[in-house]
């Protein structure tokens, strides 16, 4: 690992001015980024400890009257066993348990998972052209072994997916980030976080050099209590999607009054899958339906030459988890 300087913020407003440059990051959890510090993928001068704003608003979960309001300290295992997140939000509660293993759980904080890197191998090994960590080097990973890349959101410049759980399950319930910049707050849509590859695979999301998530906040809506997320994984211990999928409904008897869908594993950003809703919606669900709104999920797909099996992979997992969530007691 290289030389780094360390400090600690105390106040949000500490942080965003200690941070600013390029050759800074914050740290919460450490869980990812001192691992890419380790294996020289990051290589930040500066670290900004922000483990003491915990103390306050941002280690606390909140009920607001819009909905429920995570301040980005809260840790992964904290917001997991809230009972107002278990009981009215569960498809939050399922994608945190089903993440990493309870040790990184317990260290790593909201505001640092929804930042986590993307785990393809080529990019964690520097000894390979990465687009994304070396711009303009190329993309090591279109010719090469691309098992566990994505199908849908990619470009020419890089095919790495979106690597995280908790974020389908903000992206399918409208969350909203919450941020503390050098130019003062703003609210952003999680939809709009993070970015697609395009050309600038290195550059990942919309915030600003310095820039702090504060909280994300998520609405409650009729279909936040019948929510789910169901992953599919090699291993059934510790280990990323190949496809997952958050589902929260709301149903009139049988029929699709209100549908929320993203998936996971298959994307290089959390994907909301809109078409998929706009089949469902208004219609009786049932497995033909489910499987209908999952053919026009994953239309768009384009695949590599190890990871076709992930688009009838990934339109299976739907079709469960829409209707598991349908069969859910609430
Ligand atoms: C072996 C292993 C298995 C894993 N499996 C899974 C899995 O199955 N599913 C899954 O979702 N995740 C998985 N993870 C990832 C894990 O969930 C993340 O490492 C963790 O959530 C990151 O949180 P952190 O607080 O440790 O972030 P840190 O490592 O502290 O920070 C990560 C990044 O976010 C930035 N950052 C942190 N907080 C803020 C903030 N408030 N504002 C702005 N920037 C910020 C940091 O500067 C850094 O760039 C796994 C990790 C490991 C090591
Ligand atoms: S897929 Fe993206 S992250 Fe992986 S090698 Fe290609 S450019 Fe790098």
């Amino acid at each position: 690992m290289r030389p780094f300087l360390y400090e600690r913020a105390d106040s949000p407003e500490r942080a965003v001015r200690s941070a600013g440059d390029a050759g800074v990051q914050f740290i919460a959890g450490g869980t990812t980024l001192t691992d890419l510090m380790k294996i020289d993928v990051m290589r930040p001068e500066r670290l900004v400890d922000i483990n003491p704003l915990g103390g306050g608003r941002a280690g606390r979960i909140e009920e607001t009257e819009r909905g429920i309001r995570f301040g980005a300290l809260v840790r992964m295992a904290q917001a997991e066993a809230h009972p107002a997140v278990r009981g009215r939000y569960p498809v939050i509660a399922d994608s945190l348990k089903l993440a990493a293993s309870q040790q990184l759980r317990t260290m790593a904080s909201l505001g640092g998972n929804v930042l986590q890197r993307t785990r393809c191998e080529y990019f964690r090994e520097v000894s390979w052209a990465c687009n994304k960590r070396a711009p303009g080097s190329g993309c090591s990973a279109i010719g090469g072994v691309n098992r566990q890349h994505a199908v849908l959101g990619t470009s020419d410049a890089c095919i790495a997916s979106y690597p995280g759980d908790f974020a389908q399950a903000l992206v399918a319930l409208d969350a909203v980030v919450e941020t503390a910049g050098p130019q003062g707050g703003r609210r952003i849509a999680f939809a709009d976080l993070h970015r697609r590859p395009e050309g600038t695979p290195d550059v990942e999301t919309v915030l600003m050099p310095g820039e702090l998530i504060t909280a994300i906040e998520v609405p409650a809506g009729p279909w936040t209590r019948r929510s789910r997320y169901v992953k599919v994984r090699d291993r059934d211990s510790y280990a990323f999607a190949l496809a997952s999928a958050a589902v929260a409904l709301d149903l009139d008897g049988e029929t699709v009054r209100e549908v929320r869908i993203a998936l996971g594993g298959i994307a290089s950003v959390p994907w909301r899958a809109r078409e998929a809703e706009e089949a469902l919606r208004g219609k009786r669900l049932d497995e033909a339906s489910a499987l209908a709104a999952a053919e026009a999920a994953l239309a768009g797909a384009r695949t590599f030459e190890h990871n076709a099996f992930k688009v009838p992979l990934a339109k299976q997992t739907l079709v469960r988890a829409l209707l598991e969530t349908q069969a859910m007691e609430v």
